[in-house]
């Protein structure tokens, strides 16, 4: 009976004395440890002398469906050195859970809710499993703080929709995560640097972030001779913004007209026009071209959004800055002055936009993959409320 159950526990280290229940759903054996001696946390002197047991309770995986308990006979010794009495240990066991089912909590904890882990493996959820998880994650996050990171992605992430913000800092040669740090000011991104110290930060070449300047602050301070790339998807955003604005005025019909109040065909094609050129069939072109046709604006619009679409799909910074020449001409025809406000990020951010070509293309991009899944980890803990739990967990999706 033993030798079977042995077998069956691959427990290294440890021996079954019995089974105490078996039934449908529920499964107890009493186990002891293999080794005859205990070392004494006192004095360091090796102890035999057994003093009393102790039946402590651990949990295990499930067995066939079956909730597993080990009592373990748990031996206080006596050392015969100073005297005084401990509690052995051993490795197989930690803090009434095995190290097995531990691992197992801390990896249902990536793909369930940690209600659901602890309901699947009926444990305590706070005091054991986010325990173990925090645990993890804390090891994990020092562990590849620990490796110097060439290229750093920085970008912030809401706890809760459009809520709390953190800010998530990751490397952009492995694509991990580094860390997950409340708020999203200067502040936040300077304890990052502080606690990774001068040498980690020296070796940073490269760092994107979007256009905050809080962020912006931090990173000129800390990492003064990186280069500083703005992420060429946040730019691309405010791009768009100029032709959005040029649509909506010319979409506008007069109030005394029968509703919609807009042209419909104008608004169909929002998010045609801004596309890439590159990126067009046929159908759609033709499509806009009809629309470029009946609003010549539309047209110069539509040009300059793609000049700036151009400096980043250029070969090199000459390319970019030609670009960038064509786009200055158009809006020089004061056709567009929706326009505004892209020339004023251009002129502030300039130097950090087209750092994107002197920085092997440097982009957000593999932040996009780790946005994808924290968001599917709110929804799958139903939203955070607590900083560390969601870094935690944060940690170990990505
Ligand atoms: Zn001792």
């Amino acid at each position: 009976m033993s030798d079977v159950m042995s077998v069956r526990l691959h427990l290294s280290g440890v021996r079954v004395r019995g089974v105490l229940v078996d039934s449908v759903d529920r499964l107890e054996v009493e186990v002891e440890s293999t080794r005859e001696w205990s070392r004494c946390p006192h004095c360091g002197f090796r102890c035999y002398k057994v003093w009393d047991r102790r039946g402590k309770r651990v949990r295990d995986l499930e067995v066939s469906g079956r909730r597993a308990t080990l009592v373990w006979r748990r031996r206080r010794f006596c050392c015969g050195n100073c005297g005084e009495r401990h509690l052995e240990d051993h490795d197989q066991f930690q803090a009434g859970l095995t190290r097995r089912l531990a691992r197992r909590l801390v990896a249902d904890a990536r793909v369930m809710s940690i209600r659901a882990a602890s309901r699947h493996h009926g444990v305590g959820w706070h005091r054991n499993i986010l325990g173990l998880v925090r645990a993890h994650s804390a090891r994990v996050a020092q562990r590849r703080r620990a490796r110097p990171c060439r290229v750093l992605l920085v970008d912030e992430t809401s706890i809760r929709r459009r809520h709390r913000y953190v800010t998530v800092v990751a490397c952009g040669d492995t694509g991990e995560v580094l860390a997950m740090i409340p708020g999203r000011t200067k502040g936040s991104l300077t304890r990052f640097f502080r606690d990774q110290g001068a040498w980690w930060c020296r070796q940073v070449e490269i760092v994107v972030s979007d256009g905050s300047r809080s962020y912006q602050a931090a990173i000129s301070q800390y990492l003064p001779d990186a280069v500083h790339v703005l992420d060429r998807f946040h730019v691309a955003r405010w791009f768009t913004e100029g032709l959005t604005l040029v649509r909506r005025e010319i979409q506008r019909r007069p109030a005394d007209q029968r509703p919609p109040t807009y042209e419909p065909d104008l608004f169909r094609a929002r998010f045609t026009l801004l596309r890439r050129a590159d990126h067009l069939s046929d159908g759609h072109q033709a499509h806009l071209d009809r629309l470029f046709d009946a609003h010549p604006r539309l047209r110069t619009a539509w040009d300059a959004l793609q000049e700036l679409y151009r400096i980043y799909e250029a070969d090199d910074l000459d390319g970019a800055n030609e670009a960038l020449g064509r786009f200055a001409d158009l809006y020089a025809t004061g056709q567009i002055p929706e326009y505004r406000e892209i020339v004023d990020t251009i002129i502030a951010w300039g130097k950090e936009i087209l750092a994107y070509h002197s920085s092997r293309r440097a982009s957000n991009g593999p932040l996009e993959g780790i946005n994808n899944l924290l968001q599917v980890l709110r929804r799958v803990a139903h939203g955070f409320t607590n900083y560390g739990n969601y870094a935690a967990r944060g940690l170990l999706v990505t």
